[in-house]
C-alpha cells in the first residue's frame, strides 16, 4: 500500500513513511520514534527534526489519551462534502504524542468535552481507502 489508499483526498503518493498506511490496513496506528534522541513523531517522520538523525523505530498509539480540544467543522475542504459537519479533535497520547482526527459519529456530539479519553480507531473508508478517527 502507499499514501493513495491512505485518507479522503492526499495529494502525495510516495513518502518515506508509507509503512505508516500498511501499519494502519493491520488496525494500527504508528508514530516514529528517533533513536538517537528520543523524539516521538506523529504524524510519523523519519527525518529527526531536532538531531537530524535517520534512525528511527515505529511505536503503535493505542491510548486511550484525553481529548484536548475540538472543534465542529460545518464547511469542510474539497473531498469532505458528504461526512460534513463533523467534529474534529486533538487528543494527547500517553504515548507521547499529540493527534488531530476526526472524531466518531457514534459519540454523540453534545457529549464531547475536554478531558474525555479517546482511542485512536484505523478505519477503512472504502475498499482501498483507510483512515482513522477517535472513539471512546
Ligand atoms: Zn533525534
Amino acid at each position: 500500500m502507499d499514501f493513495g489508499n491512505f485518507g479522503v483526498v492526499n495529494f502525495t503518493k510516495e513518502a518515506k513513511s508509507v509503512a505508516f498506511v500498511d501499519y494502519l490496513s493491520e488496525g494500527k496506528l504508528m508514530g516514529t520514534e528517533c533513536k538517537k534522541c528520543g523524539k516521538k513523531y506523529f504524524p510519523p517522520r523519519m527525518d529527526c527534526a531536532k538531531c537530524f538523525d535517520s534512525e528511527v523505530e515505529w511505536f503503535e498509539i493505542k491510548g486511550p489519551g484525553k481529548l484536548v480540544t475540538y472543534t465542529t467543522v460545518n464547511f469542510g475542504p474539497s473531498g469532505f462534502e458528504e461526512v460534513q459537519p463533523y467534529t474534529l479533535g486533538i487528543v494527547d497520547f500517553p504515548e507521547g504524542v499529540r493527534v488531530l482526527a476526526k472524531i466518531s459519529k457514534k459519540i454523540d456530539p453534545t457529549s464531547i468535552k475536554a478531558g474525555m479519553e479517546l482511542r485512536p480507531v484505523p478505519q477503512q473508508l472504502s475498499e482501498e481507502k483507510l483512515t482513522y478517527e477517535f472513539e471512546n
